[in-house]
């Protein structure tokens, strides 16, 4: 399969499995390989080209997997080596491609060579594989720099003979020394190992990390706000220039195969990025303006045009994204007013600002902007199905190291994070025979599989249908022409196809063509409010 699209990624649709909330086979609460298997004919009846699995090597759990203790293992709760083996080769059989999660940045307390850095002295070779330093001030009291936590906290914790390790994100995550060897080597034994193994490219976390300055300077209030979309130019330790010996090094290793590639989560500034997409680099890299963006024709416009002249300047397939396991879902962000930060809602409120309904419409219509993009397409499990963000859980169910590092104040990610819901009814609609290790609300019943998958009207349905319909109407050119047909209309032809989307509050007149798709009724040769029209414009 490889061998005959090398290329494949360039305009794939390509869809994100939380493995610990997607299925689950054994009836444990948390998701697995095994559902994961089971459900892949949602996955090719959906229409996708490919699925990103977020980390599922063995993991203590405390950030999500993204606490990696062991890369050449699966975690036992989401299975085995030979599951995810199955699991790869099950998938391919459905032409459905598997992109996994490497995690360069740090590694779980848990993982061998912390263990053996912690049982070892100060100074030794042991400690070098990580960022061990001795603190500052009287005594060493003092952390080597000011730096904080991603999650909150001070980013250097003490241990008991009085150096002080770097973790950028979680007290469980100490960050690697990119400049060993043997960290170098292991990584690119990983690539290879699960390459070996079938996978079909890797979404690197945190790419833009990795590489540190090693004279620590303080950074005064310039924090770590990753998760904010923190862009800043000469930072100690994002989007340094190191980071690229390092990204070449794996991509000579990728090279050594066919047909694979590598997707950047790289939160680095626009003028920076088409670095990291560099011919001997990655392939693609996330781009998180879309969003970014709020429900606004200007600023979709502006976001499109210039992601797509970025994209074409290094030739590289733009990117489209609108949810993902860290952020509010869009069916939720988009109901809210545009004066309230959709960043802080969760935990800030005011919760009564929500329209659902306009949400939910919205996100109809931005699900028919993003999959006629040209590029590829990122969709975050759920998001077919117009799941809302789950914005009050219970304080004692929530996981995300962000609410006990920030000491109960910030909620975090686990809103997003919410096993899906497969069936109308039963102890966790479906997700799996026991409760599931995160409530859902009531509504999930209604929001489920088999709620929406016979009804022609739902948002699983628009889903199908597009994707079914992508491929024929817009081909693999990257031609797109804006429209200019009013103020709050984002309208733009691709081909022979007019891409519509009413983003004011008013209808507007359906423009000339044949109606192919609608993200709404459409009467009265009117386009609602909030809604996105495809249209065949010539035969
Ligand atoms: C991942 C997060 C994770 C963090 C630390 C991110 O960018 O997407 O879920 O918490 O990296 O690994």
């Amino acid at each position: 399969m490889t061998d005959t699209e090398p290329d494949w990624w360039r305009d794939a649709v390509v869809y994100q499995v939380y493995p610990r909330s997607f299925a689950d086979g054994d009836g444990d609460g948390t998701g697995d390989i095994r559902g994961m298997i089971d459900r892949l004919p949602y996955l090719a009846d959906l229409g996708v080209d490919a699925v990103w699995v977020n980390p599922w090597f063995r993991s203590p759990l405390h950030d999500g997997g993204y606490d990696v203790a062991d890369y050449f293992t699966i975690e036992p709760r989401f299975g085995t080596v030979d599951d995810a083996m199955e699991f790869i080769e099950a998938a391919h059989a459905r032409d459905i491609r598997v992109i996994v999660d490497l995690v360069p940045n740090h590694t779980s307390d848990e993982h061998a060579w912390f263990r053996e850095a912690l049982a070892a002295d100060p100074g030794s070779e042991a400690r070098d594989r990580y960022i061990f330093r001795p603190g500052r001030g009287p005594g060493g009291a003092e952390p080597p720099s000011d730096w904080k936590a991603v999650f909150g906290g001070p980013a250097w914790t003490r241990i008991p003979d009085g150096d002080w390790y770097l973790h950028l994100f979680d007290v469980t995550q100490p960050d690697l020394n990119w400049e060993h060897p043997q960290v170098r080597s292991e990584f690119c034994d990983i690539l290879r190992f699960w390459f070996d193994r079938g996978v079909d490219g890797f979404r690197v976390d945190v790419a833009h990390g990795l590489v540190k300055d090693t004279t620590f300077p303080d950074l005064g209030d310039r924090g770590p706000r990753l998760l904010d979309s923190e862009r800043s130019l000469d930072h100690p330790y994002w989007d340094r220039d190191g980071v690229h010996e390092i990204i070449r090094e794996w991509r000579a290793v990728l090279d050594e195969y066919e047909g694979r590639m590598m997707v950047a989560e790289a939160w680095v500034h626009a003028d920076r990025l088409p670095l990291y997409l560099r011919d001997d680099e990655y392939h693609q890299s996330f781009n998180f303006d879309l969003l970014e963006a709020t429900w606004d024709a200007d600023e979709f416009r502006t976001v499109i045009v210039e992601s797509l002249a970025a994209a074409d300047a290094v030739r590289a397939p733009s990117t489209w994204v609108l949810s993902n396991h860290d952020v509010v879902r869009h069916a939720t962000r988009y109901g809210l007013p545009t004066s309230v930060p959709w960043r802080r809602w969760v935990t800030d409120g005011p919760h009564d600002a929500l329209d659902r309904e306009s949400g939910l419409r919205r996100a109809r219509a931005a699900a028919l902007i993003l999959l006629s993009l040209p590029g590829s397409a990122y969709i975050y499990q759920g998001e077919e199905l117009g799941l809302p963000e789950v914005y009050d859980l219970p304080d004692d169910v929530l996981d995300d190291p962000t609410w006990e590092r920030s000491g109960h104040v910030h909620r975090g990610r686990d809103g997003c994070r919410v096993p899906i819901p497969w069936e109308t009814s039963g102890p966790s609609f479906g997700f799996g025979a026991g409760e599931p290790w995160l409530p859902q609300p009531a509504e999930f019943g209604r929001l489920s599989v088999e709620a929406q998958g016979g009804d022609p009207e739902s948002m699983l349905s628009l889903y199908r249908a597009a994707l079914a319909l992508r491929r024929r109407m817009f081909g693999v050119s990257d031609d797109l022409e804006t429209l200019d047909i009013g103020a709050d209309v984002l309208a733009f032809t691709r081909g022979h196809v007019a891409v519509v989307a009413n983003m004011g509050s008013a209808p507007i007149p359906l423009p000339d063509g044949e109606l192919v798709l609608s993200s709404a009724p459409i009467d009265g040769g009117e386009v609602p409010a909030d809604a996105t029209v495809w249209l065949e414009t010539s035969p």
